[in-house]
């Protein structure tokens, strides 16, 4: 079964590669979240069937480059390999990431000036190195890289667009995450993921809709416990006016309502008043039964 994470990245991969420079932040974002991205060569992983469709397109607008072999299968997932050493020049080049024969692992703003630009970088960089959870599991969006000022310039770009991620490790990988839905939510619909955000906003609606039930269930659950406690009361009273032949001596009001009460243990007090001839109300029925209380204490001590 696809995960919530896989239905996400094949919506994304929906959004049609137009413009060469989002084409570009793209595959800049893929390359700074991918497996390996050094001068030796270029590793990308995935299991997106939808990501492995969209990478020889992505790579090919964006750098003119294609991949070594296409694709290699490795325990279900698609690997794409670049390994010839002009094609890597011509991505270091392209990417603005070459330097001196080496290599920077940096986000280059200079790409990412028009907001068009810097959501396609978001959505490389979450295409190849991100994860969403399932809604009904929890709320976590994250982006995991292996190079530290890549994740430290994710923050700064991010801030910038008005998200506020959180900064964690995990083992000896740099991590961007949220735990916000409404973050979340706003993240996916800008970088082209609209139904998954609203997927999160569904499950958050039902859930909350099921804490209200629990908490209206509780609620009566707590008020059925005190209308059997003042039942029990009532019914203590009864027995003693009984046990000393006081019950006849009552008002025909009181006499009435004592013996509804004896028959009917379980009734709450609107439904016991409205069995009375006639009908009265919930709280005359209180008062009445207050007053057997009452008597019912007096003669007891
Ligand atoms: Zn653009």
């Amino acid at each position: 079964m696809i995960s919530f994470s896989g239905e996400t990245k094949h919506e994304l991969c929906r959004v049609r590669i137009k413009d060469t420079c989002c084409a570009r932040a793209e595959a800049c974002g893929v390359l700074l979240y991918c497996n390996q991205f050094s001068l030796q060569g270029i590793k990308i992983l995935t299991e997106s069937l939808s990501f492995s469709k969209r990478l020889p397109r992505l790579f090919r607008q964006a750098f003119q480059v294609s991949f070594d072999q296409q694709p290699d299968c490795e325990d279900g997932k698609q690997l794409f390999t670049i390994t010839q050493p002009s094609k890597l020049a011509a991505i270091r080049e392209a990417c603005g990431s070459g330097i001196g024969g080496g290599i920077a692992h940096h986000i280059n703003f200079a790409f990412l000036e028009e907001p068009h630009c810097q959501l396609a970088f978001l959505r490389g960089a979450f295409l190849s190195g991100g994860s969403v959870t399932d809604p009904q599991k929890g709320y976590h969006l994250e982006f995991v890289t292996s190079h530290y000022h890549v994740n430290r310039e994710l923050t700064a770009l991010m801030l910038d667009m008005g998200y506020a991620p959180k900064e964690t490790i995990r083992k000896s990988n740099y991590i961007n995450y949220f735990k916000q839905s409404e973050f979340i939510e706003d993240l996916l619909t800008a970088m082209g993921a609209p139904v998954a955000a609203m997927h999160i906003m569904n499950a958050k609606a039902e859930k909350n809709l099921r804490n209200g039930i629990n908490r209206r269930v509780n609620c009566d659950a707590a008020n059925a416990d005190k209308t059997v406690d003042a039942a029990q009361e009532q019914l203590a009273a009864i027995r003693t006016l009984e046990a000393v032949g006081a019950l006849d001596s009552l008002s025909d009001k009181l006499r009435e309502s004592a013996e509804l009460r004896r028959e009917y243990p379980e009734l709450s007090l609107a439904e016991l008043a409205a069995l009375c001839h006639p009908p009265v109300t919930k709280s005359c029925l209180n008062h009445r039964l207050r007053k057997l209380v009452m008597l019912g204490q007096e003669l007891s001590t």
